[in-house]
């Protein structure tokens, strides 16, 4: 069976961009479409920069095949992020990525991007006692930081899930969903409207610094920049000149049914939460705009999809709604997460101007946008201050492709149960 992505067949917002074929001169050059490049591509665009943006496609990354939450924060509890930041770095970074929703849905608004936006919230759905006792443990660490939260309790999400098969969700009203490729493409669109250069079809395969000034050459073209941004993540393909990111690789992937008629619905999400569970192997499952029912999990579906995960995911959405007893799989996709060893996203100084930015470790969405934003703040003011995470020099995570095949084995071995 082969991998068919839903998001690029329900896409409301296309477009498609040239190939470089010149020499061009920007301000800033940046490598890579996805939300952290496009942000950034917006963000200088709209402060007077001249801005050029190459990928192979936009959106072919992460932003175009994830689950389309949109969340605030990380995926630490706030805590464990202070205690590994220290107490000053972790609240700075907790306290910006909070608001990332707000940022998120600001730019849908302004830029009018037709992305089936759902301000409805997402559940973070507790599978187990222990995984109560985690949702309890985050709703007073975070509404001690200001989040507006309701801890629902195993009758309460009953009825906001439609599922019988949990101990209780945490609802953050602040959240939502998207159609994460539409999201991406309207970002795109939307920088371009105020002046960046993007082409298409068109990867870096090279970068030098010489005379103060950044050249990073592609097939066909080349652009040469005072200031440059690698903002490929986990999807980063060999650019001679740079280390590549170091990150642990995991795989996730989502299945997605026909449009469910409201017989079978029966109940499912009637206010349309995006939702994920306390597993330690991860699962989430929404609605889109046509009543499809999206179920996702940790997986590599491979190139021939693995009987493994999709099996899994038929029994799993079974289990969970037993309306869903007869139903089968229209599309399955999967994607890339660049997980880091802490789970906290690098800013990572290539050289002078010069910053790569990865490790979102699935949950890039507010993140990206966040970062991308601000790391032109951060060229425009010439302080590194603006940045929600001090940059390192040193980008040393190590065994990640290790790391991520004893995380698929343990994911297989998890859906074959
Ligand atoms: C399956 C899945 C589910 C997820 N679910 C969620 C979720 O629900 N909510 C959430 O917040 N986050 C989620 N994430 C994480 C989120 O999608 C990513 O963190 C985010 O998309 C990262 O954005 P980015 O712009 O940094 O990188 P990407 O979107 O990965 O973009 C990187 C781009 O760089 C380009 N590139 C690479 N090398 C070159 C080169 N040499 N030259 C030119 N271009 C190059 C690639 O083609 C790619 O388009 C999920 C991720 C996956 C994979």
């Amino acid at each position: 069976m082969r991998q068919i992505n839903l998001w690029q067949k329900n896409s409301k917002e296309n477009i498609s961009f040239e190939s470089l074929k010149d020499s061009v001169v920007s301000d800033l050059a940046i490598i890579g479409g996805g939300y952290t490049g496009c942000s950034a591509a917006l963000t200088a665009a709209e402060n007077g920069l001249s801005v050029t943006l190459i990928d192979k496609k936009i959106g072919f990354g992460g932003s175009g095949r994830n689950v389309g939450l949109v969340n605030s924060g990380l995926w630490l509890p706030p805590k464990k992020v202070e205690h590994i930041l220290g107490k000053n770095a972790g609240i700075k970074l907790n306290k910006s990525l909070s608001s990332a929703p707000d940022l998120v849905f600001k730019l849908i608004d302004k830029y009018k991007i037709d992305c089936n936006a759902n301000r409805s919230g997402t559940l973070h759905c507790a599978h187990s006692h222990k995984g109560l006792d985690d949702i309890q443990n985050r709703y007073q660490q975070l509404t001690e930081r200001g989040a507006e939260l309701e801890l629902l309790d195993r009758e309460e999400a009953e009825k906001r899930i439609g599922s019988s098969k949990f101990y209780g969700a945490l609802l953050n009203k602040r959240a939502g969903t998207i159609n994460p490729l539409s999201y991406c493409r309207g970002l795109a669109k939307a920088a371009q409207s105020k002046g960046a250069n993007i082409f298409e079809s068109s990867l870096a395969k090279k970068i030098d610094y010489k005379n103060k000034l950044w050249t990073i050459r592609t097939e066909s073209g080349s652009i040469q920049s005072k200031m440059l941004l690698l903002a490929t993540n986990a999807y980063q393909q060999t650019i001679k000149g740079v280390d590549s990111s170091k990150y642990t690789p995991v795989y996730y992937f989502q299945a997605a049914t026909k449009p469910l008629s409201s017989h079978v619905l029966d109940g499912i999400l009637p206010n349309n939460e995006g939702c994920w569970d306390t597993a330690t192997v991860m699962s989430s499952f929404r609605l889109d705009s046509d009543n499809r029912f999206i179920i996702g999990g940790i997986g590599n579906l491979g190139s021939n999809i693995s009987k493994i995960h999709s099996n899994w995911a038929t029994r799993k959405a079974q289990t969970l709604f037993p309306s869903l007893n007869n139903i089968s799989f229209d599309y399955f996709w999967g994607g890339q997460i660049a997980m880091t060893d802490d789970h906290i996203p690098k800013i990572y100084r290539i050289g002078h101007n010069a910053y790569s930015i990865f490790g979102y470790s699935g949950r890039g969405i507010g993140p990206g946008t966040y970062f991308g934003k601000s790391i032109v703040e951060t060229f425009l003011n010439d302080n590194e201050d603006s940045l929600p995470i001090k940059p390192t020099s040193n980008n040393n995570e190590r065994l990640g492709k290790l790391k991520g095949s004893l995380i698929e084995f343990g994911a297989k071995l998890n859906h074959l149960i």
